[in-house]
Formats: C-alpha cells, structure tokens, sequence
C-alpha cells in the first residue's frame, strides 16, 4: 500500500511499522490541507552521519549513524539513540515521527526525534562502545542541545551510554550542559524512576482500562515479549500489583508457565545464566509462540512489526498494551480491530519514558530536584489524563484508541505550527 503519507518521507526500504492508513484516515476525516500534511509528515531534518573508530584488534571501522527530527512547533526535538543493525534513517524516521506525536498525546513541550548507529552492540568491548558513542555524538553535536535536540536512551543503550554523550557533548562545548541529554544515570542529574518509567507509564493506563471492565489484577494473566529495561520492569510491576505473568521473552527465546513466574527470580537467573532460557518449572517458547499464548493482555516490548497479518488473527489477549514502538503493523491492527481486541497504541501506552525525561529535562534546567513521590504522582496524573483524553475522542468517534491518539496529536501539533504562523 503507497500512501500519501509513505510518499513524503519513506526514503527506504519499506520497512512499515506506522499505521499508516490509520494517518491516512485522520487526514481524510479532519480534512487535512497540502500544508498541513507536509509539515506534519516531513521530517525537519535528516541527518546521516559516519565516523571512524578505533577496534581493540588494533584495525579500525566507519560507522554509520542517524538523527531525524519532525515538526519542532511544541518543543524542542525529543527521542531516544539506539544501537541496533538495522538503524536506517527510513526506520529512524518513522519513530521520530512517533516521538512527534507521543509527546503531544502526553501534552509535553516537545517535538520528535530520534536516531542511532548502526551497530550490533554485543559485538563491541565497552571501550569499543564508548569511543562510538562518543564519535556519534561528535557527528551530529551542532544539531543536538538543550533546546535543539535532547537524545535519550532507547534499544541498546542505557544510562552509561547517556554518560558518555552528556561527557562528550560538554567537553565539546566546554561548559556543563545537563539538560542535553536525558536517561542519564541519578549521579549526573538523572532521576531514578526513569528506568522504570516507561513500564510505570504504562502500567498506569492498563489500570484505568482494568478499572473501566471490573478487571481484578489477579485475573489478569500478562505475557511480556523483551525482557529488556521496559519488558522487565513491566513483568515486574504487573506481578508486583498482583497480575499473574504467565510468559516472559528475551532475543533468545521466551518461557512460559501458566500458574505464573516469579518474576525477582527471573531476573536474577536472566543475570546469572545470560538468559531467561531454561527457566526452572517453565517451559521454552519460541518469540512467536509468545505472541499468541493464552493470556489477557499481551504487551510486545521489544522491536517494531511483531504483531503482523500472519499471527494476530491467533492472539488470544483481550488487550494488547504496546509498550515497544510501532510493534503492531497495520494489517494486524485492523485485525485485532475486527476481532474486538483493545490495542493500547504505543504513542499513549509508552509515552512514560519521556515523560520522565521532561521532568529530567526540567529539573536540569531549573537546578531543582524532586522528591521521587513528586515525580511518581505526576506521571500517574499525567498518564491518567492522557489515556482521558483519547478515551473521549473515541467514544466520541466510535473509533480505536490508535486513531483517537492520532487526532489528538495531530491537532495539538497544528496549533503550535498555527500559532506560530507556519500555516
Ligand atoms: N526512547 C524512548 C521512547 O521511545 C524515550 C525517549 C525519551 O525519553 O526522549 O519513547
């Protein structure tokens, strides 16, 4: 399917993890103009980078990076950095076009971004690492900044990788500058509860969705896809609040036991064997298999497109909570749709992470520091009002959570490109 919107910014392979023919549906039904789709759906600036690192073989390597940023009307750029092979700057674009819209679901001051190296990180020592972090940064320094472009930490990075870009970043400007930067660890002006954040985030919304079905948690059995800092921490909080975590994945592969895991020794066997393989008293599942497990709510928090044409007419969870990033294609969405599935769209149900790096951000600038109570309550009003929102515009439209976020988004980010005179 070529869509208008696949027209404008796809620039290569046709990787399409957007529902784009739900966009294409929110143009058509607000009756969007030329203008406005353009300056919604083409980036502000797509950047491709490469740089040469030194290997501890003694040869050396060019790498390539990415950096794209959508409209910047509300904020500055905001998005993550990942580490990942197949980092394109078509895939980059396409999740920082999410990021544009993410931040305006939550109604946070920002624009979208988001980039990466191509790399497999597993690959590299830490020294390895570090120098390519530290020379993607030195690539595209002039176009990041507190108020340009403020990266944060996303597949295969982490707070030590947001370490070494903040270092980077003030030893090029020779100044301290906090703010650039968010998911740094809590001893460079980082906030603890963002390595949580973004399952919390999550969470949250699930619970106003149990709360309007007269769901109890105990009778909500959960199967989790990644086992990474969002995966994780979400097994963790939802077996912490009483659901029943029937299955869990990692890349290598899933486990499975329908009477439920401990999820404090999942995690402990994950750091002692490498993996959460072998689990004792589980049964190995593939990642497939995860997908379709008996459960109540699946939450896919690993990579984009898993949920597609070939399995979702098999998932067997009411609620789908998308806390990766465009894991849904849009063929299996409107097969979930059809099939009476809740689908929880990543740009409300993820946007925890960042708004965690806002409150980051903020704190940053201000030299201020919150109590962690302070930063909890806020994202939980924050999260509540959000799902609020675009709960009410589908009721009022009949139509999925997906398409209600799209509008709002899409309409918040109109009117700062209005207000501004851009249209
Ligand atoms: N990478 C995260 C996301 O996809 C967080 C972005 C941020 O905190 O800026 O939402």
């Amino acid at each position: 399917m070529s869509t208008k919107h696949e027209r404008i910014h796809r620039d290569e392979k046709n990787q399409c993890t957007l529902c784009l023919a739900e966009l294409d549906s929110v143009y058509a039904d607000l009756g969007l103009t030329k203008q406005e789709l353009a300056i919604l759906t083409i980036p502000r600036r797509v950047l491709t980078v490469s740089f040469p690192v030194r290997l501890e073989s003694g040869g050396s390597r060019v790498f390539v990076g990415h950096r794209v940023q959508f409209s910047d009307a509300r904020g500055p750029a905001k998005g993550g950095i990942r580490f990942h092979p197949d980092m394109t700057s078509g895939h980059a674009s396409d999740l920082a076009f999410l990021m544009d819209l993410k931040c305006a679901v939550v109604d946070i001051p920002f624009g979208g971004a988001k980039g990466g190296v191509v790399v497999d990180a597993s690959t590299l020592s830490r020294a390895e690492l570090e120098r390519v972090t530290r020379g993607y940064i030195r690539a595209i320094a002039d176009f990041i900044g507190p108020f340009k472009d403020i990266p944060a930490p996303d597949v295969y990075t982490d707070e030590r990788t947001m370490a070494w870009i903040l270092d980077e970043y003030e030893r090029i400007r020779r100044e301290h500058s906090p703010a650039v930067v968010t998911g740094k660890p809590p001893e460079l002006g980082g906030i603890r509860a963002r390595r949580f954040s973004t399952a919390l985030g999550g969470v949250h919304v699930l619970e106003e969705v149990m709360k309007e079905r007269g769901l109890k948690a105990a009778d909500v059995r959960v199967a989790i896809q990644g086992f990474g800092n969002v995966g994780e921490n979400a097994a963790r909080l939802m077996r912490d609040r009483g659901c029943c975590v029937v299955a869990v994945s990692d890349a290598k592969g899933g486990i499975h036991d329908p009477t439920g895991l401990d999820i404090a020794v999942v995690s402990s066997h994950k750091k002692q064997t490498g993996s959460i393989m072998d689990f004792p008293g589980a049964k190995n599942i593939t990642n497939a298999e995860l997908l379709t497990i008996p459960c109540d709510v699946l939450a896919p928090a690993a990579l984009s497109s898993q949920l597609t044409e070939q399995n979702a007419s098999d998932v067997k969870a009411s609620i789908v909570l998308e806390l990766a990033n465009a894991p849904t294609t849009p063929a299996a969405d409107d097969i979930l749709f059809k099939r009476g599935k809740l689908v929880i769209p990543d740009i409300l149900a993820n946007a925890g992470g960042v708004v965690v790096s806002w409150f980051e951000w903020s704190q940053n600038l201000s030299g201020d520091l919150w109590e962690e109570s302070k930063v909890l309550k806020r994202l939980r009003q924050i999260m509540t009002a959000a799902y609020a929102d675009v709960r009410r515009i589908s009721e009022g439209t009949g139509r999925r959570l997906r398409r209600a976020a799209l509008e709002l988004a899409v309409k918040r980010i109109l009117e700062a490109e209005r207000l501004r005179g851009n249209l």
